[in-house]
């Protein structure tokens, strides 16, 4: 049987599971991450067979000004996903540190660095792009 990766929100209403990763994945300074996730970064990994398993009641979307989409749960607001603008819910990115345990993943990049605030040190051990990748 295929291995499958579980994933929850902060009050476990909310959960959901994929099947594999992209290989891609990166702290996002953005104004627009830093703000939705309340963080100095966002960090975001693109998957395959995305499925919500369980509290489809609570999920909500936000459509921000650029287009772009922003998934979260309603209950306790924990931000859960991203996707660019006009994407199917297959093409939604998930907010890393959703997943229950442990991904075979390794944050490779800080991008959109140019618009990190100014308390948060960039990591010196990741490649690093002012804008997007
Ligand atoms: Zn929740
Ligand atoms: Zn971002």
């Amino acid at each position: 049987m295929e291995k499958s990766y579980k994933g929850s929100c902060l009050c476990g209403e909310t959960t959901y599971s994929v099947s594999g990763f992209s290989q891609l994945a990166a702290n996002c300074h953005c104004t627009m991450c830093r703000t939705f996730h309340g963080a100095a970064f966002g960090t975001l990994v693109g998957v395959s067979d995305f499925k919500w398993l369980s509290g489809q009641q609570w999920v909500k979307e936000y459509v921000a000004s650029n287009g772009t989409t922003r998934t979260f749960c309603s209950h306790c607001g924990s931000s859960l996903g991203f996707r660019v603008k006009d994407a199917p819910l297959e093409q939604i990115e998930l907010a890393i540190s959703t997943f229950d345990e442990d991904i075979p993943v390794t944050v490779d990049a800080q991008i959109y660095t140019s618009y990190k605030a100014n308390w948060c040190p960039t990591q010196e051990n990741l490649a690093t792009f002012p804008e997007g990748r």
